[in-house]
This record gives structure tokens, C-alpha cells and sequence, in this order.
């Protein structure tokens, strides 16, 4: 698939600090729900949010989880991430994947599509 030519293992980029955050029960649900989806589907925060019917940033947030906590298993499950790219200069190289990008750095364009994630 030409999409994730690109994609880059996720869960290595995540800092230390969302790593170690501790889970609550209510989240742990959240994150088994976009897990289970990201097997399915390939998922934007904003696609997650309404099939989720939670908002984009619990969305992103629990992306981030999930990459963490399979990054820690010994299966070959990974979440993958195809970064934000703006639409008007296809400019990609965002510093945080994990984000949705209100403004491209290098034309100013606020046309940016968001971060798509999948596990594979
Ligand atoms: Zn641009």
C-alpha cells in the first residue's frame, strides 16, 4: 500500500513521560476499543473519535498507549503512523506525529491532514 510508504514504528518516538503515565480503568477500556479498531481499519483521531464517539485528543492519547504497550510486548503487532501532511505543500516532516497540526512551518497553509494510524 503506497499510503504508509512512510510510516514509522510509533511507539519508539513517544517520550519517556507518556511511556510511565498510569492507567486509569476507565482509559484502559478507551485504549482496548481504538486497538481493536486499529486492527481493522486504518484511523485518523478525528475518524476514531466519531466511530469511538469520544474526542480527538482521548483518541490520540490512547494511540499513544496502545504504541507504548505493544512496543513492550514481544509480538510483531505494531502501531504505524502516516504523519500529517499539509495539503497544500506536502510538507511532512512534522517533529510530533502523535499531533494534529493546526498551521504547515513552511507555507503557513492551516490545510493539514491529519496523522492516519493502523496496527500491523
Ligand atoms: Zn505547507
Amino acid at each position: 500500500m503506497g499510503f504508509f510508504l512512510r510510516t514509522v514504528q510509533f511507539g519508539a518516538l513517544l517520550s519517556e513521560d507518556v511511556r510511565s503515565t498510569t492507567v486509569r480503568e476507565a482509559d484502559r477500556t478507551t485504549r482496548e476499543r481504538v486497538e481493536a479498531h486499529l486492527r481493522e481499519t486504518t484511523a485518523t483521531p478525528s475518524s476514531l473519535a466519531r466511530t469511538l464517539e469520544i474526542t480527538p485528543d482521548t483518541a490520540l492519547d490512547a494511540v499513544q498507549h496502545v504504541a507504548r504497550s505493544l512496543d513492550g510486548t514481544d509480538g510483531d503487532e505494531r502501531v504505524l503512523v502516516a504523519p500529517p501532511t499539509c495539503r497544500d505543500c506536502g510538507f511532512d516532516r512534522f517533529d510530533d506525529l502523535a499531533n494534529r497540526p493546526s498551521r504547515c512551518p513552511d507555507c503557513r497553509s492551516e490545510a493539514i491532514d491529519e496523522p492516519t494510524f493502523t496496527i500491523r
